[in-house]
């Protein structure tokens, strides 16, 4: 045996990493990512604060100017604390250390956000994935059956739910809390893109954390992700979050950023609008079922068999969506589409049009 298989543990020997098509060139509608950019001044202006940070220094440990603003943008009561991770998935990841006694278990519904899984297997805990009924709500029967048997230290509740876009039955998901004896983080990565909005769960349970990301609105590459709920919670979490996580750079541009809130909240309505466009034209298409959205997503079901090739009849068209066939029996057929700009949205529909048409006349 090789020293590599010896020393590193099976669970990870048998983990692939997770996969990051090459996009070069494409239109990008895979990933959730805001299609807008700032306007020349305001890039101008960040690159003037950029120049003068003393990059020879740490940066600020505690990032509390940042959290202070984000409190406030976002607002978050004074009695609860912020976290700040990179990216939210840094957060996941600190969750499930901190929680990862020998046979803890982390139990999410599924199909759901794929690193509660592996951050579970990286980090040595148990996972249990209970599937979604057809129409992709809580099974809250087998929610509490599964939470009864498997008494989960850390559950996780996408709200919308990633990658079926849809939010869950409020009264379910209290039922969920009210019989976990753990802790159930509800995740908010969405939140720009729904009225929905669970902040007030952490007033009437001490078991929730609500998790948010700038991922989605427009700061993807910065990697911010944050926590919001008891500071009992999360100074715990905070005693195992490496120092300076959160790097110069993206403190300091997070901060300008914030100073465009308002134009970020703007590119989001804009996007709301789109999905509603985007949602009409992909029903019009043959065959095709469209699932509810309340995220800057789409889920869709193509007929039978199509998943794959529209994927790839796309792909060649220069246009990267996510194809989710085969990663989960309730996908069956199912492809994620990011919304984009109007015009990008449009050049999607004509090529879909396209392939769904000459699919028939074959
Ligand atoms: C995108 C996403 C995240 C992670 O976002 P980060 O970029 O790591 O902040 C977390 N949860 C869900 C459901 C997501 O879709």
């Amino acid at each position: 045996m090789s020293r590599v298989k010896k020393l590193i543990r099976q669970e990870i020997l048998d983990l692939s990493a997770y996969p990051v098509p090459d996009a070069s060139g494409m239109l990008k509608l895979d990933a959730m990512e805001n299609p807008y950019s700032w306007p020349a001044v305001a890039k101008e202006a960040w690159a003037d604060l950029l120049t003068d940070l003393p990059l020879n220094r740490y940066p600020d440990a505690s990032a509390q100017q940042l959290r202070d603003g984000l409190k406030e943008s976002m607002g978050v009561s004074d009695e609860y604390d912020i976290l700040l991770g990179n990216g939210s998935d840094e957060i996941i990841q600190l969750l499930a250390m901190a929680m990862a006694k020998p046979g803890a278990t982390i139990l999410a519904p599924e199909p759901g956000f794929v690193m509660y899984k592996m951050i579970a297997t990286f980090c040595g805990l148990n996972y249990v994935g209970v599937p979604l009924t057809s129409d992709f709500q809580l099974d809250e029967k087998a929610m509490l059956a599964a939470i009864e048997t498997s008494q989960p230290e850390l559950i996780f509740l996408a709200q919308p739910n990633n990658p079926t876009g849809n939010l869950w039955d409020q009264a379910a998901i209290e039922n969920i809390i009210k019989a976990s004896e753990g802790l159930v983080v509800v995740d908010e990565a969405y939140t720009a893109f729904t009225d929905a909005d669970h902040l007030e769960l952490l007033d009437r349970y001490d078991n929730v954390l609500v998790m948010r990301t700038l991922s989605k609105v427009g700061l993807a590459g910065l990697r911010l992700g944050l926590i919001i709920g008891r500071a009992e919670w999360l100074n715990e979490l905070d005693k195992i979050r490496l120092p300076y996580n959160i790097n110069m750079l993206t403190q300091a541009s997070t901060l300008f950023a914030l100073e465009y809130y308002d134009m970020l909240m703007m590119q989001t309505e804009q996007l709301r609008v789109d999905r509603v466009v985007l949602m009409e034209d992909l029903a019009k298409l043959s065959g095709v079922t469209v699932y509810p959205s309340e995220a800057n997503f789409v889920l869709i079901r193509t007929p039978d068999g199509m998943a794959r090739n529209w994927f790839e009849e796309l792909k060649e068209r220069g246009i990267l969506i996510k194809c989710l066939d085969g990663g989960h029996p309730l996908l069956e057929n199912c492809l994620r589409i990011t919304v984009g700009t109007t015009s990008q949205n449009e050049r999607l529909i004509a090529a879909l049009s396209d392939i769904a048409h000459s699919g028939t006349v074959q």
